[in-house]
């Protein structure tokens, strides 16, 4: 049985089935596209697999974090990651360990209570107030000695110090505003440094010159110079004639020493500049103004900046060339007349002043994308935070034709293309775990990109933000990834999905337990998708239509098994997902096909992710597979043609099908005709068509599509509506004119719906 045959039994079967009739119309008609951001009232239904992370609570997870203090050795750690270090270290063997350890966690849970939508607040001050909490619960005295000995010997051995903060709205600005901090002071000194080496070793060239120099070696001058406590015995004569006359100590040209002041009065100028003070260097000021909120205003201070570094890293090369004694009058100085910013080297074009920008995707206006795209495809050291408040544009679709962002998603997928640039894509409950990642950005000499998922700007009663973008990253909507080119020139070295679950699979499946009306312990295995993600989000509650029990069919499918079915056999299944309502009970709950055209996004981009990261690479599967046959010698396999029944098989296969049923109906096979026509008693008033063209299509009294005319368009009209109709039921018949351009390959392409 060809396609054309097996669509032709599917709609007669739909068609006489109304109960899937009206399941199909739930799941293939249109649904309502929102609008504005995500806030408001969570939605009444949640994906079943949330129920284990209704209460946070008494979950342990990478919050709290601790953004430790600018001389640690990490920028930041999870709460219970230094809990676990600190049990690791100090909970001895057998029952008192035991005890320390169950005072810590709670003192770790008491931490995390009190920090949580509170303002960040120093670890030791938040150490001490839950200790007295805990304290004030432990009612025997014995226990609470214990418990106050367990938890200040427990403090005392905590190393790190810092700042506490939740997965917030602000998470995303506090975690690399921190991170810049500690890397600007780090580099900063770096910088110094490196200067000061610079000055000490020119002033030394210009003190001995002053040294040797006629004025500097007279008697007198050294007399002076050595002081009178160690002029006792010195014949100042003899020791400034020698000075004056040793053929290696003669004083240096003067076109020398005046380059050499030259130079140091730029160096010094730069350290002045620096801030040469015994405080912090950098200073927070120097940090905050290396810190801004737009692409263009980065890219124009930098250009301001450009030419003062070009006199400084000519000042420097001089420096190095005369501490080495290399400077060569001769060739060097007509180098450096001409020295321009065409000759800075792409690493000191990189050593030009760091900049950070953080911008929220919604302020990205046309001038600043330019501008961010002039940045990726420059080795300038802008590092830019893109935080995304709105939904990936990976789940677009459902967003209807406006979409939303449009870009942000493809944004780090293309900038990873550019080669050039570091890129990270994640979501902000990732942070604490990613930041070795996130200074490696940092500290890339060229331009760096973040693209981080945060949730929206105004928190939704009932929904955890953290809970929220962990799902993005599980549903595979927001896979997180990091390309770094400074690791290496293959993508394997490069490249990298980081702590995206089961990164094997398209989605994440997890075991569900639950009990039956009976009160049977059940188990289902449940893939975890993008459809589930934005269940949290309450504009998409019309797109999930739970189904009462009396209505299931045995045509409903679970959406992970749907999502496996090919879109063109999916035909004739309803897709569903389990959800629980408040009471706990759980749904079979359809899912609109915008969902799921979201969620088929969602695993093609994964996928092209899963080969980039070497998972189920296509190129490596191929040679693997070549290499297999060429060791057991098979030969290559016989192409689909010759390995389809010849006419005469087909034919007789159709011959000895099974005996009509009694009392079965005889199928009404789709009628044979020339002209185009729709099934329209299996229209789901999708508006595809009519959308499409209002002349030709149209709706009759129950809102199921017609033809209105054929003629009132194109033959190639007919033929991409019906390509596009969910259902298939356009059929476009044989054209009206026989002439129209490309008529051959559109007859090839109305075959499958006659
Ligand atoms: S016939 Fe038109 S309106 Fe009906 S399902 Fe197909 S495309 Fe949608």
């Amino acid at each position: 049985m060809n396609r054309a045959e097996e669509r032709g039994e599917e709609l007669v079967a739909v068609r006489q089935d109304g109960r899937l009739k009206q399941l199909l119309r739930i799941h293939l008609g249109p649904g309502e596209y929102p609008k504005e951001p995500s806030v408001g009232t969570p939605p009444a239904l949640t994906p079943a697999l949330f129920s284990a992370y209704r209460d946070l609570e008494d979950l342990r997870y990478d919050f709290p974090a601790v953004l430790l203090e600018a001389d640690s050795e990490r920028v930041a750690m999870p709460l219970s990651e230094l809990i676990d270090e600190l049990i690791a270290r100090q909970a001895p063997a057998g029952a008192a360990g035991e005890r320390l350890r169950r005072d810590l966690y709670r003192l770790e849970r008491t931490i995390k209570a009190l920090s949580t939508n509170a303002a960040e607040q120093r670890l030791d001050k938040l150490w001490a107030a839950a200790t007295e909490r805990c304290l004030s619960q432990a009612t025997e005295t014995s226990r609470r000695k214990e418990l106050r000995s367990n938890l200040q010997t427990a403090r005392s051995a905590v190393n790190e110090q810092g700042r506490v903060i939740d997965c917030d709205a602000q998470i995303a600005s506090r975690f690399f505003t921190h991170a810049w901090d500690c890397i600007q002071s780090e580099q900063g000194r770096q910088a110094r440094e490196t200067l000061e080496e610079l000055i000490a070793e020119l002033t030394a060239i210009i003190d001995a010159d002053r040294m040797r120099s006629a004025r500097a070696t007279s008697a007198d001058a050294l007399r002076t110079a050595m002081g009178s406590e160690h002029a006792g015995g010195i014949d100042f004569e003899r020791l400034s004639s020698m000075l004056r006359s040793s053929k290696h100590q003669r004083p240096l040209k003067t076109s020398r020493r005046k380059r050499l002041h030259a130079v140091l009065k730029v160096l010094e100028a730069e350290r002045r500049r620096l801030g040469t003070g015994n405080g912090k260097f950098p200073r927070r000021s120097q940090v905050a103004e290396s810190i801004g909120d737009s692409c263009v205003d980065a890219l124009a201070r930098l250009d301001a900046e450009l030419q003062h570094v070009v006199e400084l890293f000519k000042a420097v090369r001089i420096a190095r060339l005369e501490v080495e004694n290399r400077y060569d009058e001769a060739r060097h100085d007509a180098y450096f007349a001409a020295f321009d910013q065409n000759h800075l080297t792409t690493e000191e074009l990189r050593g030009l002043p760091p900049l950070f920008v953080h911008m929220e995707d919604h302020a990205f206006d046309a001038e600043n994308k330019s501008a961010l795209v002039e940045i990726l495809t420059s080795d300038l050291p802008i590092k830019v935070l893109v935080e995304l408040r709105t939904i990936p544009d990976t789940l677009s679709q459902v967003a209807g034709p406006a979409g939303f962002g449009g870009w942000s998603t493809s944004l780090a997928s293309m900038a990873t293309g550019l080669r050039t640039p570091f890129v990270m894509q994640t979501t902000v409950s990732l942070l604490p775990r990613l930041e070795t990642e996130v200074v490696e950005g940092m500290r890339y000499n060229g331009a760096a990109l973040y693209c981080v998922y945060s949730g929206p700007a105004e928190d939704t009663a009932g929904v955890s933000r953290y809970l929220r973008c962990a799902s993005a990253v599980e549903s595979r909507a927001f896979p997180c990834f990091v390309h770094h080119p400074g690791r290496g020139e293959e993508w394997a070295e490069r490249f990298a999905l980081l702590r995206n679950p089961q990164p094997e699979e398209p989605w994440p499946i997890h075991n569900f337990n639950y009990e039956d009306s009976d009160g049977r312990a059940l188990v289902q295995e449940i893939a975890f998708t993008a459809v589930d993600f934005l269940a949290m989000d309450a504009r998409f509650a019309q797109q999930y239509v739970p189904v009462a029990l009396e209505d299931w069919h045995p045509n409903m499918v679970p959406l992970g098994d749907f999502l496996a079915i090919e879109d063109t056999k999916a035909f004739g299944k309803v897709p569903y997902v389990w959800m629980l309502d408040e009471s706990n009970t759980l749904h079979r709950v359809i899912v609109r096909r915008g969902l799921v055209a979201a969620a088929r996004r969602c695993a093609e981009l994964w996928r092209s992710l899963q080969e980039l990261g070497g998972i189920h690479n296509s190129h490596a599967l191929r040679l693997l597979e070549a290499e297999r046959r060429r060791a057991i010698q098979d030969p290559a396999p016989e192409s689909t043609a010759a390995a389809a029944p010849a006419p005469a098989e087909v034919a007789t296969a159709a011959e000895v099908s099974a005996p009509k049923a009694e009392g079965e109906v005889e199928t009404t096979a789709a009628p044979v005709t020339d002209q185009a026509y729709i099934d329209t008693e299996l229209c789901t008033s999708c508006n595809d068509c009519t959308d499409r063209n209002a002349m030709m299509f149209a709706y009759n009294d129950a809102k199921q599509a017609f033809i209105r005319d054929a003629q009132a368009g194109t033959y190639r009209d007919l033929i991409e509506a019906a390509e596009n109709c969910p259902v298939c039921i356009i059929h476009p018949g044989k054209p009206v004119d026989p002439d129209e351009p490309g008529v051959d390959e559109l007859l090839r392409r109305a075959e499958p719906f006659n």
